[in-house]
Parts: structure tokens; sequence; C-alpha cells
């Protein structure tokens, strides 16, 4: 790290003791700023970075519901408004028993960076719960989201604060989201969630955005090589909403998707992964995965699996964030891969990017892998502000471009700032300094 910048560091530190994941969010980006303070000096004298570091805005709320039994249970609501000089605050809610503020700041912290590499007027938030949809009743997850919005309405709306989903958080969840948010505030403001279902102001596409932006951002990583997904092998951690259109996205453009995995162990299918199994299991039944294998009787299931040592060309972590250590990244390497592109948030470990980064796997960090997801948001946004509708194939072609655009402005930056072929500098480097630029013109703020 340059050592201008550790004064801020030792700052940002010092201010969020024990917020781990933020911490390591921010030092993977503060690692690439040497350059572009050299570049733009007018940053540092106006504290971009420790301005960047802090949130607007940080909610944290007491989500009080009573269960089917008429217990009463109490969990922990966050929203964390990053940044908004480049649009209304965007990004996912989770709900996930491991949500706590660290984990919404990196979160928030990287969607910054991510919704700026899209080009779209959005800015950057997350939020969520310690709430763990898994094992409620669908009207145990209703009441939740219900006393969720009673607090969180008042901090959103089209043109402040625009939620999504994100893990534990899909259209059933945003469904019952609205519907809170449309009876409290008593306007049908559509433009105030995404991910919304089709009925009721939805956008075709969404659903599929981020794991068909992230195989189109690596058909522009293999072309960059001289290269095709044709014929090759892949792995695809995680088996949720990512994963899945990531899988179906890989097999239609002629790539073979041979494992996939949950928190509890992996499955390996060497004939492919079958999807309408895939999803019969995981979205109808919202069961876990070792069910496949009772569907698919030659498959195979290891619980407690690690899904990095089966070997593959292409391994794109769709899971969660640290899911791929520097021990998996060396497997990696060694096995022969050649792309990872990351589909989940900060999935590899500090130690892992390093070691992609002295290989010559081409590596694809989630800011810029998987923005096809808020990309496609924002044309959710777009949609519900015209009142308008677009086809799947004229929203998907959206998608598959900006994809392509991100990819090329990665590639552009790094070669710029002398890490040619270095994606994480890229996106790190591109990312920061539009927000930089937009910050400078709008003021002290
Ligand atoms: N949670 C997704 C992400 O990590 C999507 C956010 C959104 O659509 O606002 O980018």
């Amino acid at each position: 790290m340059d050592e201008k910048l550790e004064p801020a560091l030792h700052n940002i530190q010092q201010r969020n003791i024990g917020e781990t994941e933020f911490i390591q969010a921010v030092k993977e980006v503060l690692h690439c700023m040497g350059p572009v303070l050299s570049k733009y000096p007018e940053f540092t004298e106006q504290k971009i970075i420790e301005r960047i570091c802090e949130p607007e805005r940080q909610i944290i709320f007491r989500v009080p519901w009573q269960d089917d039994r008429g217990e009463v249970q109490i969990n922990r609501g966050f929203r964390v408004q990053f940044n908004s000089v480049l649009g209304p605050y965007k990004g996912g809610l989770r709900f996930h028993p491991s949500v706590n503020l660290s984990i919404i700041k990196f979160l928030g912290f990287e969607q910054i960076f991510k919704n700026a590499l899209t080009g779209m007027p959005i800015g950057g938030a997350k939020g969520g719960s310690d709430f763990d949809p898994k094992g409620h009743s669908d009207n145990e997850v209703m009441r939740f989201c219900q006393s969720f919005m009673m607090e969180l309405n008042r901090h959103i709306g089209e043109y402040t604060d625009v939620p999504a989903g994100d893990i534990g958080v899909g259209k059933r969840e945003i469904g019952y989201l609205f519907g809170q948010y449309k009876r409290i505030r008593n306007r049908y403001e559509s433009g105030v969630l995404t991910g919304k279902g089709l009925s009721y102001g939805g956008a075709l596409v969404r659903t599929e955005a981020t794991g068909y932006g992230l195989v189109y951002f690596v058909r522009e990583m293999l072309a960059a090589r001289r290269d095709t997904l044709e014929g090759k092998t892949c792995v695809v951690s995680g088996a949720g909403n990512v994963a899945i259109y990531a899988i179906e996205k890989v097999t239609q453009l002629g790539g073979r998707v041979v494992a996939c995995s949950d928190s509890d162990g992996v499955i390996y299918d060497d004939r492919g992964i079958d999807l309408d199994t895939l999803k019969q299991v995981k979205e109808v039944d919202r069961s876990r995965i070792h069910r496949y294998c009772e569907l698919q009787k030659h498959a195979r299931y290891r619980e407690n699996g690690n899904i990095w040592q089966i070997k593959c060309d292409v391994a794109l972590p769709c899971a969660t964030q640290n899911e791929l250590t520097g021990k998996d990244a060396a497997t990696l390497v060694n096995n022969g891969c050649i792309v990872v592109a990351e589909g989940a948030n900060m999935p590899t470990t500090p130690e892992g990017i390093e070691v992609f980064g002295e290989s010559k796997i081409s590596y694809a960090p989630g800011k810029a892998a998987n923005a096809g997801g808020v990309a496609t948001s924002a044309l959710e946004m777009q949609q519900n502000a015209s009142r308008d509708a677009w086809t799947f194939e004229f929203t998907e072609h959206k998608l598959a471009q900006i994809m392509k655009d991100i990819h090329d402005r990665c590639l552009e930056t790094a070669d710029e700032f002398g890490v040619p072929g270095n994606y994480a500098r890229g996106a790190n480097i591109a990312g920061f300094v539009s927000v930089a630029k937009a910050m400078e013109s709008l003021g002290l703020i």
C-alpha cells in the first residue's frame, strides 16, 4: 500500500473496530489507490478517501414480529446508505443469520464502485437483517417483512434509496416488502424497490441478470484471451439465484457446469448439471441440493466437500464472502483453471486474490463481474419511471452490452495505470475515479 494512504487506513481501522469484513473491503480498494492519488492530487486535498469510507448514513433498527406459535421474535435490521453522488442509494437487502454491521458495510462499500462501473445513475447502499427466511413459513416471512418495512419505509423512496434482493431476499420477500410500503405510504411507487414480480412492475431479465451478466463478462474475458466458452468445464459454487442463472447461461453458450454447492455440501454431475432438476429442488421445493442426487441418480454428493478441488477451466464463486481461500486459489491454479469470475460479493480472500495475481489466471472481482444484477435493477427503474415494459430480448441485449462495457473499461483502466490484464485494479480505479470526480463537483457534502 502507498504510504500516503497509511494514515487514512489507520484512522478507518481505529474508528471501525471489529468490523473485519468492512476493513477487508476497504483495504482491497485502498491498495490500488496510490497511482490514482498521484494522478489526481486534488483527491487528497479534498479527503475523498476519508469521505468515501464513511457512510453518509447508517440505520440500525429493531424488528419485532410474531411467529406462528404466537411467540415474539426480535431481529435486527440495517440500512447503510453509503454514497449518493451518482444517484439514489441502490443495493440489495440480505436476510441471513450471519448479517451484522460489518457485513452490511462491506457490501455497501463495494456497491458504490460496482454501481459506478455500470455507468448508470445509482449510488451505493446495502441493508438486511439477521433474520433467516430458511425454516420459516410464508406467513412468518410475511410478518417479518412487514415489520422490517414499518421502519425502513421512512428511509427509502424512488429518488432516495431503492433496495432490492440479495441472499435470502427474492421475489417472495420483495412482494411482501412492496405491499407493506404501498400500504404505509399510500403510494403506488413502483420504483421504490427492484426485483419485483412481473405482475406488479417487475422487469424481465432481472431474475436472471446477475448470473447471465456474470457469464457475459466471462465470455469477454475469454475473448480477450482469444478463447470461448465452447467445451469448457466449469464449476459454480452456491445454488441460489446467481448460481442457477450462471449455470443456465454457461450451458447455453456451450460450456458444461459439472458442480455446484450449498453450505452443506457439493454435487458433482459429469454429464453437466441438469437445470430443470436444480430449479425444481431450489426454486420450487426450497430444498437443499443433496436432493438433486435423489432425482439424478448418477450424480454424486459430498457432504462438506470443497468445490475448488474439482478440476475446471472456469471457476465461478457464486455463494458468499470469503468462500475461496489462498489454498483453494492455489489448487485452482495447479489444476489448470484459466478464468475466475466472482458472482458473489468478495468471495475470494485477500490471500486468494494474491495467488491469482501472481498466476496467469484471468481474475475478475465481483464488483465488475456481478454488476449485471444491479444494472438490470437500474433498467427496471427506467421502465418504472416511464411506465413501460421491455421485452426479454431487448433487455438481455442491453445487459450483454453493459457487461461488455464494464469489461472493456476495467481493461482500459488497467492498461492506463500500468497493470495490463488486472481486472481487480481496473475495476477499483475506474469505479473510484467516477465517484471521486462527482464528489469533487458536488462540493463538500
Ligand atoms: N444484491 C445485488 C448486488 O449485490 C443486487 C442489488 C440491486 O439490484 O440493487 O449487487
